[in-house]
């Protein structure tokens, strides 16, 4: 069993940190915020009192901090305090440019990295169920692997130092755009008269089959796991899909790629975080479609 620092105790870190106490590894946790330390503590992490105590004696560091920014600056910090061969885990969502810059921070200290966002949200957080996207050398990788086990249900390498970073973003950039489209449909079939179960029925089964439609469905009561069902209370908030999809949006725009949806999503999304909507799951856009819709 190893000893992992984890810093940043979060809405996600929390629970991941406790499934690797569960798994039977010494986890070393470090929080700015007392009251997730309290948490943690609760769940047998050992609190520290800064970063660089719970880096210290760990065989691998994770990350799960809010932003690029947090990650360099924590780097910054515990990098010089980390023992020689120390796995460096960023399971953040970061832009590329800041995850790529991450790996740099590292290989200048001679310490393997990899980045490694989730997909999952809170609820795979909690169940150890999250699919972890990581980008980084095939021996880092390999090593990451084992550590990440007790979180996951599914660790795929997709590529080089960046690359979890940009998967995460392709991803959601579909999840964005494929909610709004949903969306959509039902407010469009509604104005016109079509029983939402129809709707349902047929494109559940037919050529506009997806994950906002079968598994986080906006409109409430068709199936069981959406957030529609619970006052669109989160599962993955309005805010943090618009952080994704600004994520894409500036790659989409840095790497001169045509994205028109990705731009369009992102500035739905914002209308609705504009509008109140940011703490609300992404699925409550359905109701910012229907509030611009008129009479
Ligand atoms: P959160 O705000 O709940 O947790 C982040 C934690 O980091 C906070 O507790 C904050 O106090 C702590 N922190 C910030 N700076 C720190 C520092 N220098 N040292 C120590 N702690 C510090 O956010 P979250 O929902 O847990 O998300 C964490 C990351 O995971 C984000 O990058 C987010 O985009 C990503 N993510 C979140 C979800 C989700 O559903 N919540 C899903 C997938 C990915």
């Amino acid at each position: 069993m190893a000893v992992i620092g984890f810093i940043g105790l979060g809405h996600m870190g929390g629970p991941m940190s406790a499934n690797l106490v569960k798994a039977g590894h010494t986890v070393q946790g470090f929080d700015l915020v007392p009251a997730a330390l309290e948490v943690a503590e609760r769940h047998g992490v050992a609190v520290a009192e800064s970063a660089v105590g719970a880096v210290t004696g760990a065989d691998a560091v994770i990350t799960m901090l809010p932003s690029g920014k947090h990650v360099l600056g924590c780097y910054d910090e515990i990098l010089p305090a980390v023992a020689p061969g120390t796995l460096l885990i960023d399971s953040s969502t970061v832009d590329v440019a800041d995850a790529r810059r991450a790996h740099e921070l590292a290989a200048e200290a001679g310490l393997p990295a990899v980045d490694a966002p989730v997909s999952g949200g809170t609820a795979g957080a909690e169940a150890g169920t999250l699919t972890f996207m990581v980008g980084g050398p095939e021996e880092a990788f390999r090593r990451a692997e084992p550590v990440l086990e007790p979180m996951a249900r599914k660790v795929i390498h997709c590529g080089g130092p960046g690359n979890g970073q940009v998967t995460k973003m392709c991803n959601n950039l579909i999840l964005g755009a494929s909610m709004i489209a949903v969306s959509e449909a039902f407010v469009l079939g509604e104005r016109l008269g079509l029983p939402h179960e129809a709707l349902y029925d047929v494109a559940s089964i037919s050529t506009g089959q997806c994950w906002a439609l079968t598994t986080n469905c906006p409109v409430p009561d068709l199936v069981e796991t959406s957030r529609a069902n619970h006052d669109y209370e989160p599962g993955f908030a309005a805010a943090l899909m618009l952080k994704d999809l600004k994520l894409a949006a500036s790659a989409a725009e840095q790497s001169g790629t045509d994205a028109a949806i990705g731009r369009l999503a992102t500035e739905l999304y914002q209308r609705f975080n504009d509008e109140g909507g940011g703490g609300y799951d992404f699925g409550a856009i359905i109701n910012s479609i229907r509030a611009h819709s008129g009479e």
